[in-house]
């Protein structure tokens, strides 16, 4: 939470434009954040991933500042090219492409792509021959809060062969890449995946084959209700496994932060629309805010990413409550399993503070859902 923000809701509030929940994003958060992560992981390139915050104003900000991208379909990569980032600081690094939007990235100047198995690696050499590939392996998203283990990448044993079926089709077989799960609160859960990375290095380079380049991914953390540890000591815990698995010979790397470049950049101003009890003597409250998974709060499915809220009557006593979302779908329920602790004196029409959301709202937001807007989003 910033000043700005605070001067900038207060405005809002004042011109009685405070009609419907909004998030603001401070770019100031955003700048410093980016100079934490090149301060931490000097020797590496920061690509930032824009599904976290695809703002123009984000990304102009950090194609400013020399971020390149990393990118996931044909739009977002013509958004990084509108916010001034050169072809050539952006990655195409969904391993999940179909031939046609390849072939329109390569137009569009891409040289750099994901992949995770031979079919993907047939579409890139057909589509954007001569080009550069990265082989995602797998993550079991240990200690991660919002874990993406399976769905991408193959196990290690499996990437020299793609790596190799790469080079015989006339591409760059280029390095590895592996994401360690988002809001990874474990900096050393890196130190596994460089290991396999290091074998793969080994293996290939016996086989001919000089890969360069290791894409760490993203999950560097944001501050939700616990504690995380500082972007500096997951740059020294990286740097050491580097070093470890690699000794002289460390290879070029990567990183694409998402939640770790905006989240905390941004604060979503909500208000109460009800709060009830199903039984008169139910100790548990139901509030029902005018945000929820439909409209901005989609993480916190299975209760996975718990905010920090903040109210006009922080420091009363607070008493646990369900929270709620404001549409007729009975999944629109925040926090339920462990409710969450509000105090007392939270009244119908109280705006919240809802911190840390500068990631994953606005991207994450129905259309219109029950007649409910798309989260409004304001950066400053
Ligand atoms: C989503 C994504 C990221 C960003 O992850 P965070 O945990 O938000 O930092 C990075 N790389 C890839 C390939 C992604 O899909």
């Amino acid at each position: 939470m910033t000043n700005r923000i605070i001067e900038f809701l207060r405005d809002r509030r004042e011109k009685g434009l405070d009609d419907g929940p909004c998030v603001v994003v401070d770019l100031d958060v955003v700048r410093d954040n980016y100079a934490t992560f090149a301060q931490a992981l000097p020797d590496t390139r920061v690509f930032y991933a824009v599904k976290a915050n695809p703002d123009a104003q984000v990304l102009k900000l950090l194609a400013g500042l020399g971020s390149c991208f990393d990118t996931a379909s044909v739009v977002e990569i013509q958004q990084a090219l509108a916010a001034g980032a050169t072809p050539d600081r952006i990655s195409f690094g969904n391993t999940i492409k179909k031939e046609r939007d390849i072939a329109r990235a390569y137009e569009l100047g891409i040289r750099l792509y994901a992949v995770d198995c031979e079919a993907e690696v047939e579409k890139i050499a057909r589509a954007a021959p001569g080009s550069r590939v990265f082989c995602r392996i797998l993550c079991n998203g240990e200690g991660a809060e919002w874990p993406l283990s399976r769905k991408f990448g193959c196990v290690p044993e499996m990437a020299g062969r793609v790596l190799e079926h790469a080079h015989r089709l006339g591409l760059i077989a280029y390095g590895l890449s592996f994401h360690v799960g988002s809001q990874q609160r474990n900096p050393r859960m890196w130190d596994a995946a460089l290991r396999s990375s290091a074998d793969i290095f080994r293996d290939l380079a016996e086989r001919g084959i000089h890969l360069q380049m290791v894409n760490l991914g993203g999950g560097f953390p944001t501050k939700y209700l616990k504690d995380v540890p500082a972007v500096k000591a997951y740059g020294q815990a990286i740097f050491k496994s580097l070093r470890k698995h690699f000794g002289n010979r460390i290879p070029e790397t990567i990183i694409e932060p998402g939640r770790g470049m905006v989240g905390n950049a941004g604060v979503i101003e909500a208000e109460v629309v009800l709060i009830s009890k199903k039984a008169d003597d139910d100790a548990v409250k139901w509030v029902y805010l005018d945000i929820g998974k439909f409209n901005g709060l989609a993480e916190t499915m299975d209760e996975m990413i718990r905010y920090p809220i903040r109210t006009e009557f922080d420091g009363d006593e607070l008493a646990p409550c369900v929270l709620a979302g404001p549409t007729c779908d009975s999944v629109d329920v925040l926090y339920e399993k462990e409710p969450y602790l509000l105090p007392v004196s939270l009244e119908i029409g109280s705006k919240v503070l809802i911190e840390g959301t500068g990631a994953y709202t606005t991207t994450y937001s129905a259309v219109e859902f029950n007649g409910f807007p798309p989260l409004k989003s304001y950066v400053i």
